[in-house]
């Protein structure tokens, strides 16, 4: 998927998640974009592998794309990382939840993810996209129109608080 559809995806499900969380929401989402982009660390064209290219060069020549940092193992390893080195819990919440958002989008890609590296296997949905297609579009209006839906509900509770 694009680098668009997976910011879209990271504040649907950052907002998604604050609605069940007391964590506060703003620095959820925020985080939740940084988490969104994260994995796409394994490949230089996408904008996080742009923004540090030679960290990307190095991950992708390791391990190469949709493998290691679209996994289950990688999620678990940044999930201890930012609980030991990071004090506040909402930005690590919200790291997570960007990540799983992430890769659950790949999963919608022919290619799919390799959940279970070092486990040669690519996961991915029944029905899958290209990246970049018309589908793909239709995502992205969908996570659009559920992030506008999420952010409503949370501005209404805070104005009935007030
Ligand atoms: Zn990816």
């Amino acid at each position: 998927m694009q680098g668009n559809t997976h910011i879209v995806g990271g504040i649907t499900a950052s907002l998604a998640f604050a609605q069940i969380s007391n964590d506060n929401p703003f620095v959820l989402v925020g985080a939740g974009i940084v988490g969104a982009l994260l994995p796409d660390i394994c490949h230089g064209g996408s904008k996080i592998g742009r923004t540090f290219p030679i960290i990307s060069k190095i991950v992708n020549k390791l391990f190469g794309h949709r493998s290691f940092t679209h996994s289950l193992l990688f999620l678990f390893l940044a999930a201890t990382l930012l609980h030991s080195f990071i004090p506040y819990e909402a930005i690590t919440a919200g790291i997570l939840v960007g990540m799983v958002s992430h890769i659950v989008l790949d999963m919608g890609t022919k290619q799919g993810v390799k959940l279970f590296f070092p486990i040669n296997i690519s996961v991915r949905f029944p029905l899958t996209t290209k990246t970049g297609g018309k589908v793909e579009k239709v995502v992205l209006v969908l996570l659009s129109g559920l992030s506008l839906y999420f952010g409503y509900e949370l501005i209404s509770q805070f104005v009935q608080v007030i």
